[in-house]
Order: C-alpha cells, then sequence, then structure tokens
C-alpha cells in the first residue's frame, strides 16, 4: 500500500493539472485566447506571406493615400496663389496707363530726385501727378489684397524708388537687393524666398516685375511686398484630413522652416520661422527635391505618416512641403477598436470558462466520482462501488470497475483464507520443527564457514545449535558466535575441509569419522548447505555402535576361523574316521565270509544234535542279524562321512563368480532330471528367467538340489507339477522353484536346513544335508533361501542371488 501511494503522489507530479476538470478549463481558455489573439493580430498586422495586410496596414495606406491627396491640394493651392500673385504683378506692369505713367514719372524724376534728393525735392516729387496717380492705384490694389503689404516702383536705371505704398520708402535706392537684381537678370518676374520683415517682424516675399516701355525696355521695378502669413497658414493649417495633431509645413531648400510651426518642438519652445532647420527625415526630402509618403519621426522626435512634396516657387530655391499626422492619432481607433475587442475578448473568454467550467463539471462528475471511489479502493476499502449514473463510457466503465473491485475483493477473501490456513500450517509447522529441533536426539548446528584472501576454507563460526548438540559434544551454547578453532584449537583439519567442500561445491554430504578433540567420539554426519557461505550439520554419537561394529567384524573373523578350524576338524575327521570304517566295513564282510564257512561246517554232520540245536538260533538269527546290523551301519556312516567331506570341502573351494546365464542351467538340470520326470509322470514348467552373479557349478548344484527334493517330495496321490519362475528385485534375482507336494509343516520350516536333519526319514532316501548345503553355497554367494509352504499343498522355496 505504501509503495502504491508513493507511486500516486509523485508518478504525477503538478498540481494544476490534477483534474480533468481543470484540464479542460486550461485548454479551451488556452485555444479560445490563442484563436483570438490569432485573429486579432491577423485582422491587425495581416496575414504573414499574404496580400492582406490587415487593418493597421489598410490604415496607414489609406491615411498615406489621405496624406498625400491633401499635400497635393495644398501644393496646387500655393501653386495657385503664387500664380495669382504673378497675374497681379503682371496685371500691375504690362498696363499701358501705367506705363505712360511711370514713363512720365521717370521723366519726372530725373528732375527732382538727384542722387541725394531733399525733402523739398521728394515733396515737389510727390505732387506730381503721376505719382499720386500710381500711388493711388498701388493703394487701390492693397486695399482688396490684403496679403500685399507694400508695392512699390523702382527705376531700373538707378535703382531708386520713386513711388511706394509706404512713403518713407520714397528715394530709397535698392539696385543691390536680390529682388532688384534678380528681375533684372531673368527679365520679367522675381520671387524672392520669405524672409522677416524688419519693420514690422513678420515673414514675407517680395514679388518684382519689370515694367517695360513700347520698345520693350525695361523702365522700372514694381515690387510687392506679400505677407506670406497672412497666405501660408491659413493654406497649412486648413482644410480636412489633419486631424488635431497634424500639420502642414514649408521649408525652403536649406530645411528651414518657412512658416510657424503647430507644435511646440522637443525642448518645449516654440520655433520662429526663418530661424529653425529642421532635421527630420521627411522635411529634409521635401526640401532636397523628393516626393513621396514615409512613416518617420518628426521635428518633435514624434513616429508621424507623411506626404512630401517640392515646388520650385522661389526664384532663389524650391520649397518643400511635409503634410503628416501623429501616428498615434492615426492609429487611435485602431487601438480604441483592438481594446474594444480585448474586453469583448475578455468577455467571451470569460464566458467560455463559465461554460467550459459547467461542461467540465458536467463531464467529469461522474469520473471524479469514480476517482474518489478508486483512491478509496486503493486505500484498502473494498467495500467501496462507483455510481453507475449515466448510460454513457464513463457509466460502463463504473460497471466494469464494480465488477473489478468485487472479484479483488472475492480475491482478497480467498487469499486471506489461504494466508490463514498457511500461517497456521506454517506456525504448526514451525512448533513441530521447533520442538523436533529442541528435543530431537541428533545434534544439530548452522555454521559460517571462513575462508582465507585465496577462498580456501581456514575455519568456521557457530551461529545456531539445539540441545542435542550440546549433549553429543558436551560443548555449552556459549559456543554460538565463536569459531570452531577458538572453541577447539585442536579440531582435526579435516573437518574443515569436508564442510569447506560441502559449502563450495554446494554438494551435501553423509559421513562418519572420529574426532580426538570432541571427546574421542565417532560421528555419523549429514553436512548441506542451505544458504550461500553457511552450512548446516546433523550428526549423532555412534561410537558406541563403531564399538559394537568393531566387536562384530572381530567375532565374526573369530567365527570363521573357528568356522574354517571346524571344517577343517570335520574334514580330518570324517577323512581319518573313513579309514577305520572301510577297514570295519572289509572285516565285517571279512567275518561274514568266515562265518558262512563256519555255518556250511556246523551244517555238516560231525556236531552233536544238541550242539547244534543250540548255535542253530546263534548261527541263523543273532549273527546274520548283528553283521547285517554292522553293514548298514557302517554303509551308513561312511554316507554320512561322504557327506561331511563333501560339505567340508565346500568352504574350501575358491569360487568363480561371473554372470550366470540361469535360463541354460536350468534347461541342462532338466536334462538331467528327465528321466525321473518321465518316471514320475511330472509337469515341468520353466518361466524366462534374469541372470544372477555366481559360481556355475555350486549354484547348478543348489538348484540340482531344489530340483531334487521337489521331485522326492511330491504326493504320490497327485500327479505333479513342479514349477521354476524368477524375477529381478533391486539388486537381486529372486528364482521360486514351487511343487505341489507333501508340504512342510511350519514348525518345521525353520529346521530344514540344518545338518543331517529329515522330516520324514524312512519315507525317502536322503543323507538331510541337500538343504544344508544349498545354505551355505548361497551365504557364501551373499544370498539366501526362505521357504513357503503348506503340509498337503505344496512349497515354494524362493532363491535370492545378486543381479549385479
Ligand atoms: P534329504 O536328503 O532328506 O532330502 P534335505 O536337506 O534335502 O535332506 O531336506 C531336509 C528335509 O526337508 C527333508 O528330509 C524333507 O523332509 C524336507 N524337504 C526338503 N525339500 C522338501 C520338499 N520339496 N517338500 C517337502 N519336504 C521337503
Amino acid at each position: 500500500m505504501a509503495h502504491n501511494n508513493d507511486l500516486g503522489s509523485s508518478a504525477f507530479p503538478g498540481g494544476l493539472f490534477k483534474s480533468i476538470r481543470t484540464k479542460l478549463i486550461v485548454y479551451f481558455c488556452l485555444l479560445f485566447t490563442i484563436v483570438m489573439v490569432l485573429v486579432g493580430i491577423f485582422n491587425t498586422f495581416g496575414i504573414p506571406f499574404s496580400t492582406y495586410s490587415g487593418r493597421q496596414g489598410e490604415q496607414r495606406e489609406e491615411a498615406f493615400q489621405s496624406l498625400s491627396l491633401v499635400a497635393d491640394l495644398k501644393k496646387e493651392r500655393l501653386l495657385r496663389w503664387i500664380e495669382e500673385r504673378h497675374d497681379d504683378a503682371h496685371m500691375i506692369s504690362d498696363n499701358d496707363l501705367i506705363r505712360t505713367s511711370v514713363s512720365q514719372l521717370l521723366q519726372t524724376a530725373n528732375k527732382h530726385l538727384t542722387s541725394q534728393p531733399s525733402s523739398s525735392d521728394l515733396a515737389a516729387f510727390e505732387q506730381e501727378d503721376n505719382y499720386q496717380g500710381l500711388l493711388d492705384f498701388f493703394r487701390a490694389v492693397i486695399a482688396s489684397h490684403e496679403v500685399y503689404h507694400a508695392i512699390y516702383l523702382a527705376d531700373a536705371q538707378s535703382g531708386t524708388i520713386l513711388v511706394s505704398t509706404d512713403q518713407a520708402d520714397v528715394g530709397q535706392n535698392i539696385r543691390h537687393q536680390p529682388f532688384f537684381t534678380g528681375v533684372l537678370e531673368n527679365g520679367h518676374v522675381f520671387i524672392s524666398d520669405i524672409k522677416i520683415n524688419p519693420r514690422n517682424q513678420r515673414p514675407y516675399l517680395n514679388l518684382s516685375h519689370t515694367i517695360r516701355n513700347k520698345q520693350d525696355e525695361v523702365m522700372a521695378v514694381l515690387i510687392i511686398d506679400i505677407n506670406t502669413d497672412d497666405i501660408l497658414l491659413p493654406i497649412l493649417h486648413t482644410g480636412e484630413g489633419l486631424g488635431q495633431e497634424g500639420e502642414a509645413l514649408l521649408v525652403n531648400r536649406d530645411g528651414i522652416i518657412l512658416s510657424s510651426l503647430k507644435h511646440p518642438l522637443a525642448d518645449g519652445t516654440q520655433a520662429r520661422p526663418l530661424e529653425y532647420q529642421i532635421m527630420a527625415e521627411p522635411a529634409v526630402r521635401a526640401a532636397s527635391g523628393q516626393e513621396g509618403v514615409i512613416e518617420a519621426l518628426d521635428y518633435r522626435g514624434e513616429p508621424v505618416l507623411a506626404a512630401y512634396r517640392h515646388f520650385e516657387i522661389s526664384s532663389e530655391g524650391g520649397w518643400g512641403m511635409v503634410v503628416k499626422r501623429d501616428r498615434a492619432e492615426l492609429f487611435a481607433p485602431l487601438r480604441r477598436d483592438i481594446l474594444y475587442t480585448s474586453v469583448i475578448a475578455a468577455v467571451g473568454l470569460l464566458t467560455v470558462i463559465g461554460f467550459t467550467i459547467v461542461v467540465a463539471s458536467n463531464l467529469t462528475r461522474p469520473l471524479r466520482s469514480l476517482s474518489g471511489v478508486a483512491s478509496k479502493v486503493a486505500e484498502g476499502d473494498l467495500e467501496a462501488r462507483a455510481p453507475v449514473t449515466t448510460p454513457d463510457e464513463v457509466g460502463h466503465l463504473a460497471v466494469t470497475f464494480n465488477h473489478m473491485v468485487q472479484r479483488i475483493q472475492n480475491w482478497q477473501a480467498e487469499l486471506e483464507a489461504q494466508v490463514k490456513a498457511r500461517t497456521t500450517e506454517l506456525y504448526d509447522s514451525e512448533e513441530r520443527f521447533r520442538f523436533l529441533f529442541e528435543s530431537m536426539l541428533d545434534g544439530y548446528a548452522l555454521h559460517e564457514l571462513i575462508c582465507d584472501q585465496s577462498g580456501a576454507p581456514i575455519d568456521y563460526r557457530f551461529l545456531d545449535i539445539n540441545p542435542a548438540f550440546e549433549r553429543l559434544t558436551g560443548l555449552s551454547r556459549d559456543l554460538v558466535g565463536k569459531t570452531v578453532l577458538e572453541a577447539l584449537p585442536g579440531l582435526e583439519r579435516h573437518w574443515i575441509d569436508t564442510y569447506g567442500q560441502v559449502v563450495l561445491t554446494g554438494q551435501p554430504i553423509k559421513f562418519e569419522n572420529y574426532a580426538e578433540s570432541v571427546g574421542r567420539k565417532w560421528f555419523e554426519v549429514v553436512a548441506f548447505s542451505p544458504a550461500a557461505n553457511q552450512f548446516v550439520t546433523v550428526f549423532r554419537d555412534v561410537t558406541e555402535r563403531k564399538r559394537v561394529e568393531k566387536e562384530r567384524e572381530r567375532l565374526n573373523r573369530e567365527l570363521m576361523d573357528k568356522n574354517r578350524e571346524l571344517e577343517q576338524i570335520v574334514y580330518v575327521t570324517s577323512h581319518d574316521l573313513r579309514s577305520p570304517l572301510v577297514n570295519i566295513q572289509g572285516f565285517s564282510r571279512e567275518l561274514n565270509h568266515a562265518f558262512k564257512r563256519v555255518a556250511a561246517i556246523i551244517e555238516g554232520d560231525n556236531l552233536p544234535a544238541d550242539i547244534r540245536a543250540q548255535l542253530q538260533p546263534i548261527l541263523e538269527e543273532d549273527i546274520p542279524e548283528s553283521l547285517q546290523y554292522i553293514f548298514t551301519s557302517t554303509a551308513r556312516m561312511d554316507s554320512l562321512l561322504l557327506g561331511l567331506l563333501r560339505l567340508s570341502r565346500l568352504g574350501r573351494v575358491a569360487l568363480e563368480i561371473e554372470k550366470l546365464d540361469m535360463n541354460k542351467i536350468i534347461a541342462d538340470l532338466t536334462d538331467t532330471f528327465e528321466f525321473r520326470l518321465q518316471q514320475a509322470n511330472v509337469a515341468l514348467d520353466v518361466a524366462n528367467l534374469p541372470p544372477c552373479l555366481g559360481d556355475e557349478g555350486q549354484i547348478s548344484q543348489v538348484f540340482a538340489n531344489l530340483l531334487d527334493n521337489a521331485l522326492k517330495y511330491l504326493d504320490p496321490s497327485r500327479p505333479g507339477i513342479i514349477k521354476v519362475s524368477g524375477c529381478k528385485q533391486g539388486d537381486q534375482a529372486i528364482y521360486c522353484i514351487e511343487d505341489n507336494g507333501i508340504g512342510i509343516a511350519a514348525e518345521h520350516q525353520p529346521k530344514i536346513y540344518e545338518i543331517f536333519h529329515r522330516l520324514n526319514p524312512g519315507q525317502s532316501d536322503g543323507e538331510g544335508l541337500g538343504l544344508t548345503i544349498v545354505h551355505r553355497i548361497l551365504d557364501r554367494h551373499h544370498g539366501s533361501i526362505w521357504v513357503e509352504s503348506e503340509p498337503g499343498q505344496g512349497s515354494k522355496f524362493f532363491v535370492a542371488l545378486p543381479f549385479s
């Protein structure tokens, strides 16, 4: 559970996106915002890589068109204004009346106006009719044209002002003024640059025009001072299309302003006409003769959109005109639009958020409910079930989830029951093993092997021992934690080596060994390695068994010696006894012959009848009977002695052990017994027999004796059946010779192997040696024999011999 919790908290970091609802809201709002922003940007600034330049681009284009229009209009008005001034000058100058008046006045002037005219001369000159006529005409022109500040007339030859609307000028010489020299040079008309009138400190310009006589000779020069402010300001500062902040301005060829500016300069001062040179790009371009539109900074440093024009008005050089609008003012509606659009978008966003919250809440409610239930289940509440409120996928998920939880609950119950059962079993098992551990007679110890740097075992440490260990070794429990060499410094090295092999190879081992250092005892030890570098020993004290085994071996050896001795005695005795027996048999036969001769003599007539009568019973009964006894007994004794000799010889004959084909041995024996089997009408049934290891002659003898007995002890009252069978059992071959003969009573069965023991001596031939020999041969072959028999039913003799 702890693991799951960790996974739950660490696998999904980030608080904001913990719920689908938040994700939906954020994603929808993000989407809406991105779309709105993109629409806004494209709408305002155009679509990249397309011809659509957006509202800002359109507005800029419109603004440039409008500014160009205004600039062209103003340029046209200025040009027309100048044209009108030209026409005015032309109308005044090319007038016959004026020409006549000027011509006459020039004649008078030569009389009155010398190089240094006195005031009386001037007064007299001013009284001239032509003078007054011209002056009145000039004053009438000024009165009808407000833009004209002064009109005066100068002698073309001397440059002296002859007539002027400003009386103080009369008599002044202007022959060095550019407007005078200029008009004489180019012939007809000259327009000066705008300059400041020193009298009234207002900007003005001069328009000069020649007045020619009938011979087209220049008589005089007409000069009109034109007040430029009065005409330029209305032209420049009136008209539509420049907004609040927009303006038109005029500069001369050097970029010096010819009209006053609408706005103060960047430093806050107001620039005066003809005193301030504009370095702003539009003005510079216009002054240098270029025409066009531009977005640049103006003289205040404000970004503006401007149209600039150039025109040649002055005879002294061209003028530049800049018509401009502040960028900020121009795009203010657009910014306002963007602001409104943003407000609308924000309202839309809020609406989307609200709508998304509602939708997301509705959509995720069953999911959150499911998630809550899942959390409860994760915390272990398997009773929790998700409510199925909708028929959609989430409802289906809830049903599946509930089904899953139900299955988990079932599994858990099942598992708990299993765990409980296993725990009980384990507890019982642990109890049993603990009891076994504590009470077992075998010693138990758990050790840890200690090796040197090369990995060779050099010692081992006791980790645990049981009470039997203490009892068997005489060592106390304090041993735990110590190494064996600490506890038993004199321990034989082979113990450590043997256990080292168990740990290093992992192969368990069982062995017996002697421990001089542990109470001089023999131990039978089973050692195995339950874990890396550890081994367990389970051992028992076999000192007593070892002692008994040794004693048994000693006794066996003694017995074998005695047996051998006995066999020797039997052999020698039976062999030696046969010599006197042969003598007895021989002399008995001699005695019989002698007796027969004596009997013949006695049968003669020489012996008295009473003596014959007395000898009669002796000769006919006692002596023959005694001799018969002697013959029978000696024959029996000879047979016994021969039997003993055979038996004693068995022990001395060396065995030639080989693998025996028992089928062949039985077949050979069957041939030998063939005649007797036919005589007795016996059915012999021989099955396939497994081979065995043995000496062929002696094993053949075993089966010959058993078959002989089976034949001998058949029941004459029923047809005899003899069966020979065999099988392999483990490492032994088991053979069975079965007959349906007279059988052997249970109480006699143990005795049938005893020497000379016969159950029914009178009923059959035999010496009671056959089974004794069989037993002896099988002993020597490490085999065995046993019988199963019932009197009247038959007998089964089983022979076990080594198979391999
Ligand atoms: P014997 O020369 O008498 O046959 P054995 O040592 O061969 O001597 O047998 C000992 C006695 O065991 C026999 O006298 C007989 O009474 C009994 N015996 C042996 N084989 C059988 C058999 N197949 N059926 C019944 N009795 C048997």
